[in-house]
């Protein structure tokens, strides 16, 4: 057996593939169910896609058995890193089988270029700091609308999706915030960068990210905000791992709204009186571990009927938008999402409620596009539609 030198790697997560996968095809289904849990596999059907394959492809390409070549681009690129294999798989390895993805992406990059369209993401932030393209906002009319001022403490970091696309979860957020007096500013965002992570794109990151820590630094700001899945898991998770530690805490709003309910700060009063579904955001649940948060927050809602999709939680069937799969494969994007639509009209639900404007435009897209008739809400949109009281 030839030796492998490790330290040619230069990437701690990449070392792993050698050591712990037993090839036992557990990262296939969900653990216990037996649903097939993998949105890439179960399209693609060839081992590659499913993480077991991933892992012998970068085998594979760290000791020379493949080249690379155009071949093994689809599947490196094509997977939305849901990590819902992390949550099946019990070997050793198991919680970096996504940083694994990810830094085969970044080797990817570097050996061939990033997959189709992903490398707009790069070239339109580069342009206007945000990976849609659209002319920057630096939020001054916001502040001004909202009456903030520029020192604070809170930042709520709005995200791009949010700020460009999904602008009533921005809204909503805003409004509660206000409501519930919350001490908070906005800042000049650059993109958290997570759309680049993902897809092994770092050429920008780390000055976006210092970038945005001194805004939040000039606020004198101690404790972030977001209504975004995807930049919570950023902020909070990558940041670090990218600039250092900072001395600021990250919240989704989710966790701000439970602790005003907990500490009886706020009553939801008027009736919601509609049968809601939770589809847990890969990047708040798996990625963070938060899966009965915001379903407590549902179920303090009167008149509303929280009903669970067959596949939940850290077994939960991705939205498909993750990972660049939006962009780099926008057909699949939504298919992925209109397995899930299926299941939310098997237990007849009415609305599809989220945590992350990313899943609410692709369960959206799809609800459009295939023809269903439900309505997809961000969790802070619904409590934007209800009464509630705010107590001292
Ligand atoms: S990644 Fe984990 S679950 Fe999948 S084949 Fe390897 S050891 Fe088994
Ligand atoms: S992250 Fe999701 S799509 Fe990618 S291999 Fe794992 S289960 Fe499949």
């Amino acid at each position: 057996m030839v030796e492998i030198d490790k330290s040619l790697f230069g990437n701690e997560f990449l070392e792993m593939a050698f050591d712990h996968c037993i090839k036992c095809s557990t990262c296939k289904y969900s653990y216990k169910e037996f649903e097939p849990c993998c949105p890439s596999g179960e399209k693609f059907l060839f081992e590659s896609y499913w993480a077991s394959g991933r892992i012998r492809t970068i085998i594979g390409l760290i000791n020379g058995d493949l080249e690379w070549t155009e071949d093994v681009l689809n599947p490196i690129f094509a997977c939305t890193t849901c990590g819902a294999c992390m949550d099946s798989c019990n070997a050793p390895h198991a919680d970096y089988i996504v940083d694994m993805i990810e830094a085969l992406r970044e080797l990817a990059v570097k050996h061939i270029g990033p997959a189709k369209n992903q490398q707009f993401l790069v070239s339109r932030c580069e342009e206007s700091c945000n990976p849609y393209g659209e002319p920057n906002s630096d939020n001054q009319e916001l502040k001004k609308i909202y009456n903030l001022s520029d020192k604070a403490e809170w930042v709520y970091f709005i995200g791009c999706t949010s700020n460009y696309r999904q602008q009533k979860i921005r809204d909503s957020t805003l409004k509660f915030l206000k409501k519930a007096n919350i001490d908070f500013t906005l800042i000049d965002e650059h993109c958290c960068t997570s759309p680049m992570i993902r897809t092994g794109q770092l050429s920008i990151v780390k000055d976006y990210m210092n970038y945005n820590a001194k805004q939040i630094v000039n606020t004198e700001a101690k404790k972030i905000i977001t209504s975004c899945a995807g930049c919570y898991r950023t902020l909070k998770k990558d940041l670090s791992r990218f600039i250092g530690e900072q001395e600021f805490e990250i919240y989704h709003i989710a966790e701000l709204i439970k602790e005003l309910l907990d500490k009886k700060k706020i009553k939801f009063k008027s009736e919601y009186n509609k049968t809601v579904t939770y589809h847990d955001p890969c990047h708040l649940g798996r990625h963070m571990g938060i899966y009965e948060l915001p379903r407590e927050i549902y179920k303090k809602i009167p008149g509303l009927n929280l009903v669970e999709m067959k596949r939940n939680r850290n077994f939960a069937w991705c939205c498909g938008a993750g990972g660049g799969v939006k962009i780099g494969f926008p057909e699949w994007s939504i298919e992925i999402s209109h397995e899930r639509l299926k299941e939310a009209k098997e237990i007849n639900a009415n609305v599809i409620s989220s945590t992350c404007p990313f899943c609410k435009t692709n369960l959206n897209d799809a609800n459009i596009n295939f023809g269903f008739n439900f309505e997809i809400l961000d969790l802070t949109e619904i409590i934007d539609q209800i009464e509630i009281e705010f107590l001292e």
